[in-house]
């Protein structure tokens, strides 16, 4: 390849996204919303960062061989298995994804969102820019989502199903789902995973989100693919949304409402998320 500058890659690295069946806790707090973190962040310091983490993590797992998790540093969680930096390589060369949000998670609950927007440079090679980045929560119980009700934030490269609000429609190219009273985030086996009017499904919902009634959390969000044939039990709901005044998520992941509303205005469908630890 020529000279493709890769970027932003270390940097997606580190976000986390925490995208466990959306229980998140209602009664939130605007206010408590995080500051977004500056978008003017340098992205050579974070490349660099990124890179050197990232590093550190490939000598390890060269070192220690398999895939089975030896590692005395980043053990692999269910989903793990995937390299930030080769996902961003082929998706710089895929025409058809032009964004991708990146959630690296830190410790515990904590971690860092970045929004990547792919450039073309006179020469014709493709970039990626980091266009906004934010700190971000993950799950109560971290990443590494397997099931239902794990509190756990899912790792892995996903897509995005619609967009999502209370507050009326930013303006996106997405299909955009306007939360109502009647609208749940099911977590029945009959529309399991699913975003879902109880008046026009006719389903009285007894194991699912009431979403109007989590707000800010869910004043805007997206809905991730994870799980994508709503296979009872393997989780739902998993998104990204909007912080509230608890510090973690049920598993979704959660970032400041108006860095929410900036992807939600700027993102294609075809946007991909990665939600990674290392
Ligand atoms: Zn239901």
């Amino acid at each position: 390849m020529k000279r493709f500058k890769v970027t932003v890659l270390a940097a997606v690295m580190a976000a986390a996204l925490a995208v466990t069946a959306c229980r998140v806790q209602p009664k939130p707090d605007p206010d408590q919303t995080m500051t977004p973190a500056e978008t003017k962040a340098s992205a050579m310091a974070i490349e660099t960062s990124a890179l050197e983490s990232s590093s550190e993590t490939s000598t390890s797992e060269t070192t220690m061989g398999t895939d089975t998790v030896k590692e005395s540093k980043s053990e692999k969680l269910p989903g793990q298995d995937f390299d930030v930096r080769e996902e961003l390589f082929k998706l710089r060369n895929d025409v058809s994804v032009k964004q991708v949000l990146v959630i690296r998670c830190e410790e515990g609950t904590k971690g860092h969102a970045m929004y990547l927007v792919k450039e073309t440079g006179e020469d014709g090679n493709t970039n990626w820019r980091i266009a906004r980045e934010c700190d971000a929560y993950i799950g109560l119980n971290g990443p590494g989502k397997t099931k239902e009700g794990d509190t756990k934030t899912p790792l892995g490269v996903f897509g995005v199903r619609t967009a999502f609000g209370i507050k009326s429609n930013p303006g996106t190219k997405l299909v955009y789902t306007a939360i109502t009273p009647d609208t749940y985030a099911c977590g029945c086996e009959k529309y399991y995973n699913r975003i879902i009017d109880s008046k026009v499904t006719g389903h009285k919902c007894t194991d699912g989100e009431q979403m109007y009634y989590y707000s800010p959390e869910y004043n805007y969000g997206l809905a991730t693919d994870y799980n994508p044939n709503n296979e009872y039990g393997k989780g739902s709901a998993i998104f990204i949304h909007c912080m509230g005044v608890k510090p973690y998520t049920g598993g979704c992941v959660a970032i400041p409402e108006d860095d929410m509303r900036y992807i939600i205005q700027d993102c294609e469908p075809s946007m991909k998320i990665i939600i990674q630890k290392f």
